[in-house]
């Protein structure tokens, strides 16, 4: 059975990423505990739709400029309006 392909955190550093150590699932490329997790960040982004990206930067020459926001009509956040 091969490895978990989900990364876990490592200390207190925000950039420590180790490997999972577990065994995937049988028919699942991760383990449980990360497919479970997985599935329920799908699940919320397809319900709810996908955040809006912030663009706001700070410095000098980014004042006023905004990259535009496109939205397609594969996107998720358009099936409630369909
Ligand atoms: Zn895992």
């Amino acid at each position: 059975m091969p490895r978990c392909l989900s990364y876990i955190r490592v200390g207190i550093s925000a950039e420590g990423w180790a490997r999972c150590a577990r065994r995937a699932a049988e028919g699942s490329r991760f383990c449980r505990f990360h497919e479970d997790a997985v599935n329920g960040v799908v699940l919320g982004l397809w319900v709810n739709g996908f955040p809006e990206r912030s663009t706001a930067r700070t410095g000098p020459g980014t004042k006023d400029k905004q990259a535009p926001q496109r939205q397609t009509a594969e996107s998720p956040a358009n099936l409630d309006s369909a």
